[in-house]
């Protein structure tokens, strides 16, 4: 665990706390933010002159995520798979921040304090 999780100011919020909070902030704020991977699939378009009739498939970006037990999935555009990265980063970032966070609630009612 980062050490700095365990510096804990007695009963106010300290600076590392802060800090996190407002990382959070902003990545579900004015930032795209969105859960899932992105898997790369091969595809046969079904036209018989293609070059992937002949064996060379195209390549297909997918975003992918299960929820309540079904799997969803959106094709990805090329020209849109940076910004899926990123949103994806910031799902990531975020689920760190709020882990974060919650290690230092968790030391707090260890600590019982409110
Ligand atoms: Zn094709």
């Amino acid at each position: 665990m980062d050490k700095r999780i365990t510096k804990i100011g007695r009963g106010s919020m300290s600076i590392d706390e802060r800090e996190i909070r407002s990382k959070l902030a902003q990545l579900i704020g004015d930032r795209g933010i969105v859960r899932g991977s992105l898997v790369t699939r091969e595809k046969v378009c079904g036209k018989a002159n293609c070059k992937c009739a002949r064996g060379e498939r195209h390549i297909a970006q997918y975003l992918v995520m299960s929820q309540d037990g079904k799997k969803r999935q959106l094709f990805v555009p090329a020209e849109m798979e940076a910004q899926v990265r990123r949103w994806l980063d910031n799902y990531r970032l975020a689920q760190q921040s709020l882990e974060e966070i919650c290690n230092i609630n968790w030391e707090r009612l260890e600590k019982r304090e409110r």
